[in-house]
């Protein structure tokens, strides 16, 4: 009962407002089926978070790549009802931006056109060496470690490793939206990520709302709290 009571604050929220922003993470792609990292069965509870740093991938690629072709790409997955109602928001002109710490491309595919993609996409790579862009399939064919086909240099994927910083011009693009939100709905991250979770430090309106399965260190600082899936507080199940 009193989750119905949040819902409906929920949905009031959004039928008010123009300048809506969506802050997001792994939650969102998981009815996709992409498992999230941090959840009970995430991909933590079986595999260490050093495999997804800079200094894995230099010191063992190839080791990295059998990891990364198998947990993080999944090239046949579809949007879910929650990026196709996301998408519906900006197409009403009701939502203003997508911030995501997501690297699935779903937003996209679902027709979003504003995605700051924090993280980056396992959809671009690049020759480390000579800066040739590859699409994702050059890493999904290649037996061992990719190379360019031009130089023969290692390819890396697009995507913010642990021990990387994230692009500033992101970083200043995702502040400016979230300074002027009205509305910031933050969904389905556990907001332990940094600096991505800071960002919401920006936020100067008073309509925050976190949507996510479990607590987050934020829940205290928003407005409106829903522990529940996406779909269900968006009532789209
Ligand atoms: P996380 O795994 O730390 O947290 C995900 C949170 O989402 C959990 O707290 C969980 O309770 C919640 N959740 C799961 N399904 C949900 C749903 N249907 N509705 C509401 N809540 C749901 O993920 P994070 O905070 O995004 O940070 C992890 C990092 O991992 C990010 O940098 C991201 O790039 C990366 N990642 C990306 C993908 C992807 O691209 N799809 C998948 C896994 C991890």
């Amino acid at each position: 009962m009193v989750l119905e009571v949040e819902m409906s604050e929920l949905l009031r929220m959004i039928e008010n407002s123009n300048n809506i922003v969506f802050f997001g993470g792994a939650g969102v792609s998981t009815e996709s089926g992409i498992p999230d990292f941090r959840s009970s069965k995430g991909l933590y509870s079986k595999s260490p978070e050093y495999l997804l740093s800079r200094t894995y991938f230099d010191s063992n690629p190839k080791e990295f790549y059998e990891f990364y072709k198998k947990n993080l790409i999944y090239p046949d997955v579809k949007p879910s009802k929650i990026h196709y109602y996301l998408s519906k928001l900006e197409k009403e002109s009701k939502l203003k931006a997508i911030i995501t710490q997501n690297i699935d491309g779903l937003h996209q595919m679902a027709g979003s056109k504003k995605v700051i993609e924090l993280h980056g996409s396992v959809y671009k790579n690049y020759c480390m060496k000579c800066g040739k862009k590859y699409d994702v399939e050059i890493i999904l064919c290649s037996k061992d470690i990719p190379r360019c086909s031009k130089c023969g240099g290692i390819i890396k994927p697009k995507v913010t490793l642990y021990e990387e910083s994230l692009e500033n011009q992101k970083i200043e693009e995702a502040i400016k939206f979230i300074e002027e939100a009205d509305l910031l709905i933050v969904g389905g991250t556990s907001l332990v990520v940094y600096p991505a979770a800071g960002l919401l430090e920006y936020y100067r309106g008073d309509k925050l709302v976190l949507i996510n399965k479990d607590k987050t260190p934020y829940d205290r600082k928003a407005n409106l709290v829903i522990n529940q899936s996406l779909e269900e507080a968006f009532q789209l199940k």
